[in-house]
C-alpha cells in the first residue's frame, strides 16, 4: 500500500529500529513506548486491521503468533509480557496496518483504560 506508514517502515523507506525480520513479519521499536520494552510486530503484507483479516492470511498470522515467544525471549521478557492489537475507532487504532504491540518489563494494568 503506497501511503501506509507501516508498509513503508517494513520496506525500509522510513527508518525504524529493527528487532527482528523474516519474509513474513517485521518487528521494530515503537516511537512512543508505553513500557520499558514496547515493540510492534507487523505483517509485511498490508492488512488494514483485525477486521480485514482473510482466510489467505492464516499462514502469515499463524507464523507471527508462533514467533512471539522468540521475539519476547530476545528482548528479555522472561517474566511475561502483553500482546495487544487495537482495532478500529473504539479500539483506538491509529495506524491502519495490522500490528501487535508487544509490551513488557513492567506490570500491565487490567482492565486496560
Ligand atoms: P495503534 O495506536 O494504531 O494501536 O498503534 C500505533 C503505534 O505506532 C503507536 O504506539 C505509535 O507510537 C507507533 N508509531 C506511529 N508512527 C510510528 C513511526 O513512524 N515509527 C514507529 N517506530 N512507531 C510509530
Ligand atoms: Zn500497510
Amino acid at each position: 500500500m503506497n501511503d501506509c506508514i507501516f508498509c513503508k517502515i517494513a520496506e525500509k523507506e522510513i527508518p525504524s529500529e529493527a528487532v527482528y525480520e523474516d519474509d513474513v513479519i517485521y518487528v521494530f521499536h515503537d516511537l512512543n513506548p508505553q513500557a520499558p520494552v514496547h515493540v510492534l510486530i507487523v505483517t509485511k503484507k498490508h492488512i488494514a486491521s483485525l477486521d480485514a483479516v482473510e482466510f489467505d492470511d492464516i499462514d502469515a498470522l499463524g507464523w507471527l503468533i508462533t514467533k512471539v515467544k522468540d521475539i519476547a525471549a530476545s528482548l528479555g521478557l522472561e517474566n511475561g509480557y502483553r500482546l495487544v492489537s487495537n482495532c478500529g475507532e473504539d479500539g483506538m487504532q491509529t495506524v491502519p496496518h495490522l500490528h501487535f504491540h508487544l509490551l513488557g518489563k513492567r506490570k500491565m494494568l487490567w482492565p486496560p483504560g
